[in-house]
């Protein structure tokens, strides 16, 4: 494999492991197209791929990594507990689960995928991450769909502060008073459907916004997500749109501009809520 031209910033976490600010994301990627576009992704100098038991594709991640021929050590691979997999001895199964799956011998990045409130054991579930991470089954851990008072309680249970938190952000649902709750904690926002799933860009502001600078709207609105520290893992299965989206490294956007996006979106998620999900 050819390297990258992209050089992507690292995040560092809280654990001291470091992220690579932008990654690839795979949901709604069906299996079958999942080993074509992941290996789009690390031949365009992605090196993060975020994948999930639900997904259905950690496989086909598996077998597109091991065929790059990239050292293990410059990957970052990130899988996610299931609903129905949440509880200690579950939690343990599933993540051996997840890895032979992926082919791999240790995770970069273990994720809760939702609290789903009226399992009520995302602890249990958090408290066997603790000892994944102690066995180096899983390098840091984490959760997703965590809101500030499922998080409050989760440092209050245990001992390990997760190392982010992968929430819906896009222009349209800023996390605003959440991102701040993570600053505060140390605890790094990763942002999924970034674009809010294609839906924003052909908005004009955004496409203004582009042309400022010879680039796309999808590009403005990663470069948005980078300015504002997220770490973002757009998805894509059209080897152009992968390639430009990771290309939002050489150029910045004004104070002015960040604002407009702050302020251009009413605020409607697209995705489920945490505190009603527990599907
Ligand atoms: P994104 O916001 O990444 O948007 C993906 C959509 O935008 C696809 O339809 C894609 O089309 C289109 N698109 C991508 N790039 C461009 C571009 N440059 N120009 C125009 N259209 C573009 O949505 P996702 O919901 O996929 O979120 C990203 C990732 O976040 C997921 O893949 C997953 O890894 C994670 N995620 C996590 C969740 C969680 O609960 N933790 C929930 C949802 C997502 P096409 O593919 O046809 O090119």
């Amino acid at each position: 494999m050819t390297s990258p031209t992209t050089s992507v910033p690292a995040v560092t976490l809280n654990d001291g492991h470091t992220i690579p600010q932008l990654g690839f994301g795979v949901f709604q990627v069906p299996a079958e197209e999942t080993y074509d576009a992941v290996t789009a992704a690390l031949q365009a100098g992605y090196r993060s791929i975020d994948t999930a038991k639900a997904y259905g594709n950690e496989a086909a991640v598996g077998r597109a990594i091991a065929d790059s021929g990239l050292p293990r050590g410059e990957l970052f691979v990130t899988t996610k507990l299931w609903n129905d997999d949440h509880g200690h001895d579950s939690a343990l199964q599933a993540c051996d689960a997840s890895l032979a799956e992926l082919g791999l011998d240790y995770l970069d990045l273990y994720l809760i995928h939702w609290p789903t409130p009226e399992r009520d054991r995302y602890v249990a579930s958090y408290r066997a991450f603790e000892e994944l991470q102690a066995a180096g089954k899983v390098r840091s851990i984490g959760v997703s769909n965590f809101t500030i008072d499922h998080l409050t309680r989760l440092m209050d249970e245990t001992s390990v502060v997760p190392v982010v938190n992968q929430v819906e952000l896009h222009p349209n649902f800023t996390q605003k008073e959440l991102r701040a709750f993570h600053k505060e904690h140390g605890i790094v926002t990763e942002a999924w459907s970034p674009l809010a799933q294609g839906d924003l860009l052909a908005d004009p502001a955004l496409v203004a916004i582009g042309e400022a600078h010879g680039k796309t709207a999808a590009q403005v609105v990663l470069r948005w997500h980078v300015q504002l520290g997220n770490v973002a893992i757009p998805k894509s299965v059209t080897p152009e749109r992968i390639a430009a989206n990771i290309d939002v490294f050489d150029f910045e956007l004004t104070g002015d501009e960040m604002v407009t996006i702050d302020t251009m979106g009413n605020g409607e998620r697209r995705g489920p809520d945490p505190d009603t999900f527990n599907g």
